[in-house]
């Protein structure tokens, strides 16, 4: 039993779209927070509500807009009403008719997003950051999920939080992909889980560490210091880059059922029982690290593996991205641009059958399209707005 009486608030029913706003000028850094995507997930609305105060008296160099996601489901307290409202945003959301009608409650939510985001990345001209709070049904350290770009390497690697890259190869229509797409630095927090203050504890005080690093104000002497290591704390001995190597993808009404204990970053060995799904048991078919276990009804993921990645690999990396050597593919037999943009290549697989996923991650490609000859691999580091960011971030 803990003796300290608790300071987190349950969110309040009438949910504004906007929940906090501060403009500074277009040349000014600027933030962009997203709270409950998943209605199901508030620890970042209740972040900010403990932060209110404490904004209102900062002292701002930057711009901080802080959003709420799907209303109708936070307000019910599910992840989402009909459809997922991070499985919605698709490349050409901006150009085609594909904003939807009524019928499906998330549309709402996703033309208010996109009006407010649009305002946003066409006004400022300063660095641009956007932040997506998220919690997960399984225990877990808090960590970021990033598309694998430089810039967004950059800016997560001065926190004392694990990275994840690459989850967005498993999934479809992801928030943060499509502002990724847009050029700008974008990453998801999961704070912890679902219903632990903690979590709440963490989303604020990574918050607070981002306006920090980001510029937008100056932390309190101490008061930075003081969130870091509250952060540094947790994440101890997980301070590094993974990557995704498998998604478990349920199909409906499987009757899945993940077999209790499994911890987020936990090591598995090789053959250990992981789930059960129509009366059969998954098991582990290597030594890994299992990622994100599902333990709630709504969701498409039953679970994922993820291993660190070298440092000397991730040095490799921007190394070959930087000097682009990713134009070298385009000559080999098999790959071409998919048009003039020169943001992707389609490969014929039935030409260039040799040519392994690692090497398009390497150069800073994603796939994000497969038919049985063609796979579309389109490139991070070409779409990201590289000269709006600064190259270095302090851990100040
Ligand atoms: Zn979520």
């Amino acid at each position: 039993m803990s003796e300290t009486k608790s300071t987190i608030l349950p969110v309040a029913k009438d949910i504004n779209r906007v929940i906090y706003e501060h403009y500074e000028s277009a040349e000014a850094p600027c933030v962009v927070v997203f709270c409950g995507v998943h209605g199901n997930e508030q620890a970042g609305l209740k972040a900010v509500a403990r932060m209110k105060d404490a904004l209102r008296a900062a002292n701002f160099k930057g711009s901080l807009y802080i959003l709420s996601g799907n209303i109708p489901a936070i307000r019910r307290g599910q992840r989402f009403i009909d459809k997922d409202l991070n499985r919605v945003w698709s490349r050409n959301l901006f150009s085609g008719p594909v904003l939807g009608g009524t019928k499906v409650s998330e549309h709402k939510d996703r033309r208010e997003l996109l009006g407010i985001i649009s305002d946003i990345s066409n006004h400022v001209k300063g660095p641009l950051y956007f932040i997506d709070i998220h919690t997960t049904s399984a225990a877990s350290i808090p960590f970021i999920t990033i598309d694998d770009a430089l810039i967004n390497r950059r800016f997560t690697s001065v926190f004392p939080v694990p990275v994840v890259l690459g989850i967005e190869e498993y999934l479809r229509g992801a928030l943060l992909s499509f502002i990724n797409q847009l050029g700008f630095v974008s990453l998801g927090f999961e704070a912890g889980s679902h219903d632990a203050e903690q979590s709440v504890l963490n989303a604020e005080s990574f918050l607070w560490l981002v306006l920090d690093v980001a510029g937008v104000l100056e932390l309190p002497e101490g008061v930075g210091v003081a969130h870091r290591k509250r952060l540094a704390d947790i994440t101890r001995g997980y301070q590094n880059f993974y990557e995704v190597t498998f998604r478990y993808a349920l199909k409906p009404d499987e009757g899945f059922k993940m077999f209790p204990g499994f911890q987020n970053f936990q090591s598995i060995e090789e053959g250990a029982l992981l789930a059960e799904s129509k009366g059969q048991t998954l098991v582990a078919p290597e030594s890994t690290i299992i990622f994100m276990p599902l333990y709630q009804q709504q969701g498409e993921d039953g679970y994922f593996f993820v291993r660190k990645v070298p440092y000397p690999m991730l040095k490799l990396s921007a190394l070959f991205r930087l000097m682009k050597l990713d134009s070298l593919l385009a000559a080999l037999p098999g790959v071409e641009w998919i048009d003039s943009t020169k943001n992707g290549l389609r490969v014929d697989l039935k030409v260039a059958r040799f040519m392994a996923k690692s090497v398009f991650h390497l150069l800073g490609y994603r796939e994000v399209q497969e038919d049985k000859d063609h796979l579309l691999v389109y490139n991070r580091e070409r779409e990201s707005k590289k000269d709006r960011y600064p190259f270095r971030y302090s851990k100040h």
